[in-house]
C-alpha cells in the first residue's frame, strides 16, 4: 500500500434503484459513521440505476448539502451489477466499499472493515451472520447454488458474502482489467483473489420498498454465475451422450439375442415411445444449455458498453461548469 501524507480516501459505492424512501435515513446513518472516521476522506458515489421514482432528485438534494456526494445517473436501468461497475469505474479512493442504499448493510460495519484494511488485508469481506431476513425456500436454494457453483467452477465464491466488502485500489484496478460485459460481480470479486479477511454483520430488514430481485431475476443471476465461471454444464452432455449410447448398445444386443433365441415378441410400442420421448427431452436440454453459452458469446461479441452515464452531478463538476466549458453535457446543474 502506498504512503500518503494526506488523509486516505475511501470511496463508497451506493447503487440506487427506486430508493427514494430509504435515502434520508441512509445518509443520516452513514454520515454519523463518517464523522467518527475523521482521519479519512470519503467520496460517496451514488449510482442512480434508472429509478422511476424521485431517487435522482433526492440524491441531488443530498449532493448539494454534502460535498462528498457524487451522483451518477445512468441512462436507464442496467441492473445492480452494471451500476456497481459504473461506481467502480468512477471511484478514485484508496479503498472502495460497495454498500446497498436500503440499509440492509449496516454502515457501522465500515469501521472494522477499515481497521482490517489498515492491518494489511486487500479485501475485507462482510459476512452475514445469519439469513433471518431470507425466505426459507430462498435460503435452501442459495445454499445449494453455492455448493453447486463451488463444485464445478474454477474459483470459489465464499458463502454468505455479497457485494458488501472493502477492496483496496489494487484490487479495483485488477477488476477493471476483466473485460467481460456480462458481469457476475460476486464471481469476479472472487476470481481476482488477493489477501482476504472477514468481518461479520447482521443483515437488517429492508428499510422500505421491496427487493427488486424476484425469483426470475435471482434465477437469471444464478445461471449467469454458473455459466460465467464454468463449462461443466457443456461437457456434461458428452458423458450423458456416452452413457445413453452405451445403455442403448446393451439393450440393443439384448433384443437381438432375445429375438434369435425366442423369436419375435410383442411389438413394444410403449418402450419405444418412452425411449423416443426421453431421448428427445435429453437432446433439447443439451441444446438449451448450448444456447445459454452461445447467447453469452453473442452478447460478449457485440462489445456494447456495460452501462451508459446520462449525467454526473457533484459540487465539483458544478464549479467546473461555471468556471469553464458550458457545453459539456457532463457538467449539468443540479435539478
Ligand atoms: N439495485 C440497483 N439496480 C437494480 C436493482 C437493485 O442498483 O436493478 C440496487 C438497490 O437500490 C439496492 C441494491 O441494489 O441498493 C440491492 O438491491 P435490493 O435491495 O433490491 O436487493 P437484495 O437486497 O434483495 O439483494
Ligand atoms: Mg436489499
Amino acid at each position: 500500500m502506498s504512503q500518503h501524507t494526506t488523509a486516505r480516501c475511501i470511496s463508497l459505492i451506493v447503487p440506487c434503484f427506486n430508493e427514494e424512501h430509504s435515502l434520508d435515513a441512509f445518509f443520516q446513518r452513514l454520515e454519523t459513521i463518517i464523522d467518527e472516521l475523521h482521519n479519512y476522506r470519503f467520496e460517496i458515489i451514488c449510482v442512480d440505476d434508472g429509478s422511476r421514482d424521485n431517487t435522482l432528485e433526492r440524491l441531488c438534494q443530498h449532493a448539494k448539502r454534502n460535498t462528498n456526494i457524487i451522483v451518477l445517473e445512468l441512462s436507464r436501468n442496467f441492473g445492480k451489477e452494471a451500476a456497481l461497475t459504473a461506481g467502480l469505474d468512477a471511484a478514485t479512493g484508496d479503498a472502495v466499499i460497495p454498500i446497498d442504499a436500503d440499509l440492509q448493510h449496516p454502515p457501522e460495519t465500515i469501521i472494522p472493515m477499515i481497521q482490517q484494511w489498515e492491518q494489511g488485508s486487500d479485501v475485507v469481506l462482510a459476512k452475514r451472520k445469519s439469513r433471518t431476513t431470507d425466505h426459507p425456500l430462498q435460503k435452501f436454494v442459495t445454499q445449494y447454488f453455492y455448493k453447486l457453483h463451488n463444485r464445478i467452477s474454477d474459483c470459489e465464491i465464499p458463502r454468505d458474502v455479497g457485494d458488501f466488502r472493502l477492496m483496496d485500489r489494487t484490487v479495483v484496478a485488477a477488476l477493471k482489467t476483466l473485460p467481460e460485459r456480462r458481469r457476475f460481480m460476486k464471481g469476479l470479486f472472487a476470481w481476482v483473489g488477493f489477501r482476504q479477511s472477514t468481518v461479520e454483520f447482521e443483515v437488517a430488514p429492508r428499510r422500505s420498498g421491496a427487493s427488486s430481485f424476484n425469483t426470475r431475476r435471482l434465477w437469471g443471476l444464478a445461471i449467469e454465475g454458473i455459466t460465467s465461471f464454468s463449462t461443466a454444464p457443456l461437457s456434461v452432455w458428452t458423458y450423458t451422450g456416452l452413457s445413453v449410447a452405451l445403455l442403448s448398445l446393451i439393450y440393443g444386443s439384448w433384443i437381438v439375442i432375445k429375438t434369435l433365441a425366442f423369436g419375435i415378441d410383442v411389438p413394444g410400442y410403449a418402450s419405444l415411445l418412452v425411449a423416443v420421448l426421453f431421448l428427445g427431452g435429453i437432446q433439447l436440454m443439451g441444446i438449451g444449455v448450448l444456447g445459454e453459452y452461445i447467447g453469452r458469446i453473442y452478447s460478449e461479441s457485440k462489445q456494447r458498453p456495460i452501462y451508459i452515464v446520462r449525467q454526473r452531478y457533484s459540487q465539483a463538476s458544478e464549479q467546473a461548469h461555471s468556471a469553464s466549458d458550458t457545453n459539456s453535457p457532463k457538467h449539468k446543474e443540479f435539478l
